[in-house]
């Protein structure tokens, strides 16, 4: 334990503290700022902040005298079960919990708790960087309590746990994946008694549900590195547990000679290169799952060589089963992703030949309203380490990407809507519903597709007579 006493008043410049420490005061109990706020702080992170309380007793009249306090008296939510309350004061979250101790049992992640120390609060904390707190009493405001020398790992970057990591691992496996996540998030290192408990411990995450695993993944691909995550993920054992579909990536055969790439190291490569391109998170899911349908449809013939024939739809198929198996969303997202990884080749093809205007348009046609969103994708995809391929591939895309402005402004193929309906083609022929009509619309959206016709009212009708003329259809009702 490091005797030295520093006082960081600066970090608690915040109104809010002034209120929490006349609240503690008013009840005679102490209160500390602790966890993720002081760490932050420390190291610079400006991450939007909510501030963690601890109270020497009640954390939850102590949420409530502070409300009483504040000039916004805001509603306090109180979780009783876990005895911790929460309020918003301006922006920020403020969280209060009792000071307790707490001990586990081997099935479950929920602990017994009983009333503790500021020590005991510290002691159950999961790394050392999370257990600083600083005091907001009178007799020492701001100074920092640090038990476990957490300032020196901030200063070395390093993730190690307060007590025995096989302990602190194994009574809360979420804990795995939190250190991961904040070496991610903060690069720093695993400490390698950590590193090795985590790995002995990787079979315990089976007690965490699939929601609290996902958001820590979440947070992974919202770094802008992810790829160190998913390689601690990997080498721990955990990504087999999450995502078994990935680490089947990781192998590379030879037969006659004849590789194909690693696509685990490629994959986590893409994601890597899409995070300059894209914030949104699903876009990021998409890249993490584009090849997914790879292991399972590998194939090799002496006449083609290594093939991954279909590997996009069946990979497509294999994202909603992954999305069900984490308890992730079946939602709008789901099938944003599911296209991405569908379409994931689409561009690419396009990129290889001569672009030609039919072949946008058929994308834009297919992608609607995330063809950005998969051209972005597919940029990303590009990892070949020849710079003539890589700048082919490159300057093509800046190719398909102008055409498709090009070939938008004209033929507004985003939004399709057929310039004629089904019903019109039946008014006009004096036709009940039948196969005809959906070749005649069929052979509509071709021709626009094609080219052969722009994509409006005039031309799409003498189209349409020409067609029918040739289906022995008769006009009935002219326009
Ligand atoms: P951030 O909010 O930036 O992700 P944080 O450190 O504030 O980081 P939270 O999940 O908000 O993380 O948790 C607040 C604090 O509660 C942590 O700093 C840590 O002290 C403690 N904590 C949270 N989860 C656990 C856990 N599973 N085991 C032990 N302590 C935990
Ligand atoms: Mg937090």
């Amino acid at each position: 334990m490091n005797n030295k006493t520093t006082i960081y008043k600066e970090a608690l410049t915040h109104p809010i503290f002034e209120y929490i420490s006349k609240a503690a005061e008013n009840l005679k109990v102490d209160s500390y700022v602790i966890g993720g706020f002081v760490r932050d702080f420390l190291i610079k992170r400006n991450t939007k902040k909510d501030i963690d309380i601890v109270a020497v007793g009640s954390g939850i009249k102590l949420a409530l005298e502070v409300s009483k306090l504040l000039p916004t008296q805001p509603k306090v939510q109180v979780f009783k079960n876990y005895g911790t309350a929460m309020l918003r004061y301006e922006d920020i979250d403020v969280e209060f919990v009792g000071a307790r101790k707490e001990s586990y049992h081997f099935e479950s992640r929920k602990p017994v708790v009983e009333d503790g120390s500021l020590q005991d609060d510290q002691n159950r904390r999961d790394f050392t960087i999370n257990a600083l707190a600083l005091s907001l009493n009178k007799k020492n405001y701001g100074e920092l309590l640090d038990p476990f020398d957490g300032v020196e790992d901030l200063n070395n970057k390093i993730i190690r746990t307060p007590l025995d990591p096989d302990i602190t691992y194994s009574d809360d496996p979420l804990r795995m994946m939190r250190a991961i996540r904040f070496a991610t998030q903060l690069d720093f290192f695993i400490q390698e008694d950590s590193f090795e408990s985590i790995t002995a411990n990787h079979k315990r995450l089976d007690i965490i549900s699939g929601e609290r695993i996902v958001e820590e993944l979440n947070k992974i691909l919202l770094t802008n590195k992810p790829s160190k995550g998913f390689l601690l993920l990997y080498k721990t054992g955990l990504l087999d547990l999450i995502l078994p579909e990935l680490t089947a990536l990781n192998q590379v055969e030879e037969i006659e000679g004849h590789t194909h790439k690693n696509n685990f190291y490629h994959t986590l490569e893409v994601v890597d290169n899409i995070c300059p391109n894209t914030e949104d998170l699903w876009l990021r899911w998409a890249a993490l799952l584009h090849d997914i349908g790879k292991a399972p449809t590998k194939r090799y013939s002496k006449r083609n060589g290594w093939t991954f024939h279909g590997h996009e739809f069946l990979g497509g198929k294999m994202v909603k089963k992954i999305f069900m198996r984490l308890h992730m969303p079946l939602n709008q997202k789901m099938k944003f992703v599911q296209k991405m990884v569908m379409m994931s080749s689409r561009p690419i093809v396009l990129a290889q030949k001569e672009v030609t205007d039919s072949a946008v348009r058929r994308l834009v046609f297919d992608a609607g309203e995330n063809v950005e969103d998969l051209m972005t994708l597919c940029e990303a995809d590009i990892t070949t380490k020849n710079p003539n391929k890589f700048k082919k591939y490159h300057n093509n895309f800046k190719i398909v990407r102008e055409k498709i402005i090009e070939v938008e402004e004209r033929d507004h193929i985003r939004n399709f809507q057929p310039p004629i309906t089904g019903e019109e083609i039946m008014e006009i022929f004096d036709l009940k519903p039948c196969r005809e009509i959906g070749s005649i619309k069929e052979s509509i959206k071709e021709a626009i597709l094609e080219g052969v016709i722009p994509n409006e009212y005039e031309p799409a009708y003498q189209y349409m007579l020409n067609k029918a003329a040739k289906m022995g259809l008769e006009v009935v009702n002219k326009k």
